[in-house]
Formats: structure tokens, C-alpha cells, sequence
């Protein structure tokens, strides 16, 4: 019927709006309509002055956006009712987000002490990953697709640790699927690696929107989880791909230039030390391919080092 295809074409057109601006970054909602606040500001400043005694308006309070159906669910099929597919769409039913990048109600360092006495509690990679499925003291989780848990062989003595997942990452649910994640592959192929033997994850799970950096609170709230899964993975050598894998896994606060081509020791829960060995990260050097020459150096020493203790 006709008025049936209509809604039906206004619903995907909201839906395909909603997720341009998803897509772009923006994860909150503060009003309902644009607003021209010059024009407002200037017919402010026209109007005329508010007598003495007269009490100014309060402000209306603006809703923040809700993840699940507020009391007043718009109906089935009413415009509004787009909102409950913002979220990632194969994710279960949940409590409203609070603040993002943060656990419910929690101060930062909360949230990362939450994050690591639950991460301390998972014996298997299979548990940490279910955990992560349920976890939503990130909020980087309401926005994305997937998780992005890891690839390849968790037995493999070499484990790859990137940033954060892009947007073909986020589409997929796995690590370095995109360009990057080619040029990871040949860069591993060229030391006769591949995902049967290297083992590869981010330090933070879920896609930041818009493919912006992940704060550092965010950083701080997901770090726990990947330290349990190197401990679980518990690799001989880990690789850490450009300055944010380097400086959450090592320490070191140099510039990646100054950091990569060394290897850190690297201290697992077990008391065992292994060695964490700093890269440029491949979207890096898809920017700057004269880069590299820098990176074979480093993969270099990463076939030495695997070659030295087989
Ligand atoms: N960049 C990353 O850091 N990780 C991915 O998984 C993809 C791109």
C-alpha cells in the first residue's frame, strides 16, 4: 500500500540519518530541533527589558538520550521510535548509559578498579570475552556494532596489540580486518607469520565513533581487560603497535620514533617476565609508507628474537 511504503521509506531515511551522525561521532543527543542561537541571541538583546518584579522563565530541563523506551515509549512505528535501534544493533537489552567512557555513576578510576577486580576474576580468554559482552562501564560499547575481542591463535607465542578497532573492525567483530589489518598481514608474511601463529587484539574492544582516538579514560577503564588477556594468551613476545598500544603497555611516555625498535620487559600476573617489542602501527605507515623501512627493522628483530627461543 502506499502509505504502508511511505513510513516505510521516512523510517529508513531517519534511520540511515541517525547513523550518518553516529557514524560522524556524535553520541549524544541535547535537543530535539536546531537551533539558530545568533538569531536568538540578537532577538534577546532587541527585546525589551524584563520588569523589576518579573521572574525569569526557569530553563526546561532537556532529557538526555535514552537508550531503552522512557515511560512515554513512543507507539510502535511512531517517528520517535527509531531510537531504539541507535544502539549496536545485536546488542542485548541493557540499563541506560550514564556518562561515556564511564562506569555507571562511577569516578574514572572507579570504573578501572571495577574493570580490574572483574578482568582478575576470568580464568579463560573465553570467560574474559563473555565478560566483556556484558561489561558497560565503557561507553564506547553504546555505540559500537561489536565487540572487537581478538584474532588468530591465542596459543601463538606472538601476540599484536593494536589501538582501537576502525569501522570494518566494528562491521566484522575482529581485530585489523581493514587496510591496516592487510598490511599487518603482509608485514607478518614477510617474517613467515600469519594468523595461525600470532595471536592480535586492541587495547580498547569496542570502535570509538567516528574513528577518533580513545580518551584516556576510556584507555584506562579498557586497560585491565587486555592485561588479563595477554596474561591468558601469555605470549613470549608482544608486539605493541603505535604510540597508544607502546605507552599503555609499557610505560614509556616517548613519541613512538623515540620508543619503537626496542623491546620493554613486560611483567604478566604469574610473575613471569616476557618482552613487549614497540612498532609503528600499520595506519601509520599506510600514511607515511617511507616509514617502512623502520618497521622491517623492527619485524627484523622480532624474527631474531623468535628465531633466538624457539
Ligand atoms: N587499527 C587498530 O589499532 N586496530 C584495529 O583493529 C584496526 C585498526
Amino acid at each position: 500500500m502506499m502509505a504502508d511504503h511511505t513510513d516505510t521509506d521516512a523510517r529508513a531515511d531517519l534511520i540511515a540519518y541517525l547513523d550518518f551522525h553516529v557514524e560522524a561521532g556524535v553520541d549524544a543527543s541535547l535537543d530535539e530541533r536546531p537551533h539558530d542561537r545568533f538569531a536568538e541571541a540578537e532577538s534577546a538583546a532587541q527585546a525589551p527589558a524584563p520588569r523589576a518584579e518579573a521572574r525569569p522563565e526557569p530553563m526546561p530541563r532537556r532529557e538526555p538520550l535514552r537508550r531503552d523506551p522512557p515511560e512515554s515509549a513512543p507507539t510502535e512505528g511512531s517517528p520517535l521510535d527509531f531510537r531504539r535501534e541507535l544502539p549496536s544493533r545485536d546488542a542485548p537489552p541493557r540499563e541506560p548509559p550514564r556518562t561515556y567512557g564511564n562506569s555507571a555513576g562511577a569516578k574514572p578510576g572507579e570504573a578501572a578498579d571495577d574493570a580490574r577486580a572483574r578482568a582478575a576474576q576470568m580464568n579463560t580468554l573465553e570467560d574474559l570475552e563473555a565478560l566483556l559482552r556484558g561489561f558497560e562501564g565503557c561507553g564506547l560499547r553504546f555505540t559500537a556494532k561489536n565487540l572487537v575481542f581478538a584474532d588468530g591463535n591465542p596459543q601463538a607465542r606472538v601476540m599484536f596489540v593494536g589501538e582501537a578497532p576502525g569501522a570494518d573492525e566494528d562491521r566484522i567483530g575482529k581485530p585489523f580486518m581493514g587496510r591496516s589489518g592487510q598490511l599487518l598481514d603482509r608485514m607478518m608474511a614477510a617474517i613467515g607469520l600469519d594468523r595461525t601463529g600470532a595471536y592480535v587484539s586492541n587495547v580498547v574492544p569496542w570502535r570509538p565513533p567516528g574513528n577518533r582516538n580513545p580518551t584516556p579514560q576510556e584507555i584506562s577503564i579498557c586497560r585491565p581487560f587486555i592485561e588479563r588477556q595477554i596474561e591468558l594468551a601469555s605470549p613470549d613476545i608482544l608486539v605493541c603497535l603505535g604510540a597508544p598500544a607502546t605507552q599503555t603497555l609499557t610505560g614509556t611516555k616517548d613519541g613512538i620514533l623515540k620508543a619503537r625498535g626496542r623491546f620493554y620487559p613486560y611483567r604478566l600476573g604469574d610473575g613471569r617476565e616476557i618482552r613487549a617489542l614497540a612498532t609503528l602501527h600499520p595506519a601509520y605507515l599506510l600514511r607515511q609508507p617511507v616509514q617502512k623501512r623502520l618497521a622491517w627493522r623492527d619485524f627484523r628483530m622480532l624474527k631474531n628474537a623468535l628465531d633466538a627461543s624457539p
